[in-house]
């Protein structure tokens, strides 16, 4: 069994008196142990998708398919019984850290009630644990960090903080969204480098939802790229990065600036825009940006097919195993 294994899901919400699909038919699964990197740009239904396994989605959207977490399917879940498996088996960690910590209350104090709340320890118990995951999280000063405000500390170590504390209850599920956008380059290869050693050391599925396939270079097992509200390409991540099959792909890669190897930095800007949710174009939705687009493109929606083992692609072009 799969630790999270999602089908077929798709996600409206209401907008000028009708319901606008945001995503639809995604089906992705992720294990123990694994690291599924979820790409595309924004508005393509990666973050909706993440917000729907974590119970955040605004009430009055229509969810249908199926999000199933260690067996048990959440959709339909209440309120409560989700309040009951955030924090402490599926956790998340936030672009900005400032948004997950409170501004007024010390790094102990948010470390050692997100524990009591969850963990049946007493306050002294739950100080020394707190004190372990921020060593785990490699803060150079864990007990000067306790008695610290988020203030304080600079924007890598706040996000070491918010993934201590999405980590201090051991859930089996941590989702990242754009985890690093807010950090600066150097700081972000360390988070990134953090996020590799404890899902190594500690028996964890990790969805990283980013805008940057860069970030997911040296971190993700398995990739699926969302755009316009479907996965148009999955597959383990070495075969996205050294073979690139959806157009959409590779125009996303070649969009991550890259060493030309004549000691320049390389990078080509993605032609278009995104599209607005739900506004998307008839047949392929990428058939606008799209330079290898036919006229079957303009009236048929491709479907998601596998082009070899492991490895699916929904192009009409591209698509299609030789
Ligand atoms: Fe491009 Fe056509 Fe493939 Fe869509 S189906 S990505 S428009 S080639």
């Amino acid at each position: 069994m799969s630790l999270l294994e999602i089908t077929d899901l798709s996600i409206s919400l209401p907008a000028n008196g009708r319901m606008l699909p945001i995503v639809e038919g995604v089906s992705l699964t992720l294990n123990r142990g694994e690291v599924l990197g979820i790409a595309g740009e924004s508005g393509s239904g990666k973050t909706m998708s993440a917000m729907a396994v974590m119970g955040l989605l605004p009430k009055d959207a229509k969810v249908t398919g199926s999000i199933r977490y260690e067996g048990r399917e959440l959709i339909g879940l209440g309120e409560h019984e989700f309040r009951q498996l955030r924090g402490r088996d599926i956790a998340m960690v936030f672009q900005d850290p400032l948004s997950s910590l409170h501004p007024m209350l010390t790094v102990e104090k948010q470390l050692t009630d997100h524990l009591r709340k969850h963990k049946k320890v007493d306050r002294r118990a739950a100080r020394a644990r707190a004190e372990e995951f921020l060593r785990l999280v490699q803060m150079p000063n864990p007990v000067k960090t306790l008695r610290a405000y988020p203030h304080q500390l600079s924007g890598g170590q706040r996000q070491r903080v918010a993934i201590a504390i999405a980590l201090a209850c051991e859930p089996s599920l941590l989702i990242a969204d754009e985890p690093t956008t807010a950090l600066d380059v150097t700081v972000q290869a360390g988070i990134i480098e953090l996020l590799l050693s404890l899902t190594q050391q500690i028996d964890i599925g990790v969805m990283i939802v980013t805008h940057d396939l860069g970030v997911l270079s040296s971190i993700a097992d398995r990739l699926a790229v969302f755009y316009a509200g479907e996965v148009v390409e999955t597959s383990a991540a070495s075969t996205v990065f050294t073979s690139p099959t959806h157009p959409y792909t590779e125009a996303l890669l070649a969009a991550v600036p890259h060493d030309s190897g004549r000691g320049e930095i390389d990078l080509k800007p993605m032609r278009g825009t995104p599209p607005s949710a739900g506004e998307w174009a008839q047949g392929c939705r990428f058939n606008p940006r799209c330079e290898y687009a036919q006229r079957t493109c303009y009236i048929d929606q491709p479907k998601l097919l596998e082009f070899t083992p492991g490895h699916e692609v929904a192009c009409h072009v591209r698509g299609v195993a030789s």
